[in-house]
C-alpha cells in the first residue's frame, strides 16, 4: 500500500478535531501506533487536543515554529509509529512540512494533516502552501461549518473587540486575547462584510 502525505482542510468551526478522533480511533483499533503533532502556536488544548464531546487526547509532539520534525528528541517516537496526525498543520513551518514530506516519502510513514487553507485575510497560510504543492491528496472536508447567511463558510473572518478586521499578525489564538474570535464566513459575506468595508476605511 502506498504510504500518502494527505492534507485534510476545512474552515474553522468545520469539525476537524471530531474527524482527527475518528481517525485516531480507527487507526488504532487496526494495530496502529499513531503519532500526534500540533503546533505550539496553537495554545488553546495546551499538550492536548480536546473535542466538542471534551474528549481529549495527548499530543505526543508539541512543535515550535524554530524547532525540527526530526530532532534528536523526536527521532525514535517518529520512526517507531506507523502513522502521523497533524492538528492544526497551518501553523507549522514551510520548512517543517518539508520535513515530513520527507518522513512519509523516505522512512514510509503515512502522514494525514488537518488543518485550515487560508487565514483571516483569505490567504494561504504558509504551511498550508507547501502542503497544497506536496501532499499525495488534499481533501476539502464536508464541512458543518456555516456563515451567519447559512451558506457554507470558506473564510475564517477575524473580529477584535466585534469588529471585523483584516490587520494584525497572522496568528491569533482565539480565546488567548479576550477580545479576539473568529467568525467562517462565505465569500461572498466575506467580501461584503470584511474585504468591502476594509478598503473602504483605507481610502
Ligand atoms: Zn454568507
Amino acid at each position: 500500500m502506498q504510504k500518502k502525505l494527505c492534507f485534510y482542510y476545512s474552515a474553522m468551526k468545520g469539525g476537524k478535531t471530531t474527524r482527527i478522533f475518528q481517525k485516531i480511533h480507527d487507526l488504532e483499533e487496526n494495530n496502529q501506533q499513531v503519532l500526534l503533532i500540533k503546533p505550539a502556536q496553537d495554545t488553546k488544548g495546551e499538550a492536548k487536543i480536546i473535542n466538542r464531546l471534551k474528549q481529549t487526547r495527548t499530543v505526543d509532539i508539541l512543535l515550535f515554529p524554530a524547532s525540527k520534525v526530526l530532532s534528536e528528541e523526536n527521532i525514535d517516537k517518529i520512526y517507531d509509529c506507523d502513522y502521523i496526525i497533524v492538528d492544526e498543520a497551518q501553523f507549522l513551518t514551510p520548512s517543517q512540512i518539508d520535513e515530513l514530506w520527507k518522513i512519509n516519502k523516505k522512512a514510509k510513514v503515512s502522514i494525514t494533516c488537518f488543518g485550515l487553507l487560508t487565514n483571516f485575510r483569505g490567504e494561504l497560510f504558509p504551511g498550508s502552501k507547501r502542503l497544497i504543492e506536496l501532499s499525495d491528496e488534499r481533501i476539502e472536508l464536508e464541512t458543518n461549518s456555516l456563515c451567519t447567511c447559512g451558506a457554507t463558510a470558506k473564510f475564517n473572518a477575524r473580529k477584535v473587540d466585534g469588529i471585523f478586521t483584516m490587520e494584525g499578525d497572522e496568528i491569533e489564538i482565539d480565546g488567548a486575547r479576550k477580545n479576539v474570535e473568529y467568525v467562517p464566513l462565505c465569500g461572498a459575506c466575506f467580501y461584503k462584510e470584511v474585504y468591502r468595508k476594509q478598503r473602504r476605511n483605507n481610502k
